[in-house]
């Protein structure tokens, strides 16, 4: 989704130039971790519900998978596109060796919009891309798992089209599948709970109660609903949240300033976490910009939407209370946002940190399927509160000792994992 000016995957390969850089990487291990090992670029084509036929395009990036198979979501939006899903790929090697599962890192993405297309229509594109992909993606190459815009049932028609293909029961193919075939119990929420398990833990280094602190949302979708869930239940409250508006085309914050119900707030939002402007404002909601959710005198900012999004133009007006920022979505902040926020002292809980709930309960899902054996939402909670939290102590500890940035710290702990995989298989 990459915007006019705006490369993912330039500030992907930036982050990770100026870390191997800290780490002194030799030059072979350098070109192969700045890059995707391989890459798949492809056409859908679909009967569409009028007789017509349209076709989609569809990327699949293997960044590395020196630790285990390649691992990542498939996108569904508009304006994806490959260097969007380069750089995605790339995050998602440093994920899952920040938080040290034994997988590397992939990502998809379908260039396309669900909000104007059927079931029956995103179900042939599902079976398409797996029709595209399947000899080079599987339980022991490539993992795909749902990402923006696409759910448990894109997942289960994925696997059936790879299911039918391959002959046999593969529930390892898939994993955010729904629970009862294959899914795992937990895997809806992980990722926000994830962001918040991390978010905990920085109050506690800051010696913040989480009751006495606010917080303000970007996104309305899986990610940022689970997180409110779980960041009010731990007492603190939430007075913004943004979400996108598909009738106007345009992004509106949704503000009560002595905190929002979720439940209230979930019970005017549709399906892809668009809130209902009218009912919103019957409601008592201030509704104002889009951006405005930025701008919101918290303690707490917790982007979960898309890439991009605090940059160097916005970031100033960034309340001077604001001291966490806690990255549920995959590169929300650009370097160059960045590096304010590191000059004034923020708290920054880095993406592939922050968000590493879902792909983390994602192995699980894979180690329940493959032994088919099913676990309690309160073991795979537990076991994954356990993983964010010794994940987050080993960056936050590794950032104390070397008066490193936390990004710079999470980066250093992923990249070094990596290069050592690779180094020991004799890649480099
Ligand atoms: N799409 C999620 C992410 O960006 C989860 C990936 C997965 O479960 O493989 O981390």
């Amino acid at each position: 989704m990459a915007e006019k000016g705006f490369n993912p995957y330039a500030m992907a390969q930036a982050q990770f130039d100026r870390v191997a850089e800290l780490l002194a990487l030799d030059e072979g291990a350098r070109e192969l971790l700045r890059q995707p090992l391989r890459e798949y670029h492809f056409s859908i084509p679909v009967r569409m519900d009028d007789g017509t036929v349209r076709v989609f395009r569809g990327f699949r990036c293997q960044h590395n998978d020196a630790r285990g198979p390649s691992k990542g979501g498939i996108r569904f939006h508009p304006q994806e596109t490959v260097d969007t899903v380069r750089a995605l790929s790339m995050w998602m090697t440093w994920k899952c060796a920040c938080v040290d599962i034994p997988l590397g890192g992939g990502k998809g993405g379908v260039i396309c919009d669900p909000h104007n297309l059927s079931m029956k229509e995103q179900e042939q594109i599902c079976r398409g891309y797996v029709r595209q992909l399947w000899k080079n993606v599987g339980p022991v190459n490539d993992v795909p798992a749902p990402d923006v815009m696409t759910s448990a049932q894109h997942m289960l028609w994925m696997l059936d089209e790879f299911e039918a293909l391959g002959g046999g029961h593969y529930p390892g193919f898939i994993t955010g599948k729904p629970v009862g075939m294959g899914g795992s119990l937990g895997r809806t929420e992980a990722t926000g709970f994830g962001v918040v398990f991390t978010l905990r833990e920085a109050l506690k280094d800051l010696d913040v109660r989480p009751e006495d602190t606010t917080a303000s949302l970007q996104g309305f979708g899986n990610v940022a609903q689970y997180a409110m869930r779980l960041y009010t239940q731990l007492g603190g409250a939430v007075i913004a949240v943004s979400t996108w508006d598909n009738k106007a085309q345009a992004a509106r914050t949704f503000r009560k300033r002595d905190g929002i119900s979720l439940d209230e707030l979930l019970a005017i939002t549709d399906r892809f976490g668009e809130v209902n402007v009218d009912k919103a404002a019957d409601q008592g909601y201030e509704i104002l910009d889009g951006d405005d959710w930025l701008v919101q005198d918290v303690d707490i900012l917790l982007p979960a939407a898309l890439e991009n999004q605090i940059t160097a133009e916005n970031v100033k007006s960034i309340s001077k209370r604001v001291n966490i920022v806690a990255e549920g979505a995959n590169g929300p902040t650009t370097p160059e946002a960045d590096k304010v926020l590191h000059e004034r002292g923020v708290f920054v809980i880095p993406d592939f940190l922050a968000n590493a709930g879902g792909v983390t309960c994602s192995y699980f899902e894979q180690v329940q399927s493959n032994m088919n054996y099913f676990w309690t939402r309160d073991e795979v909670l537990g076991k994954l509160d356990l993983k964010m939290t010794d994940a987050f102590i080993a960056v936050s500890e590794l950032a104390r000792k070397r008066k490193l940035f936390m990004r710079d710290a999470a980066y250093v702990i992923a990249i070094n994992r990596v290069a050592q995989a690779c180094k020991d298989r004799g890649w480099c």
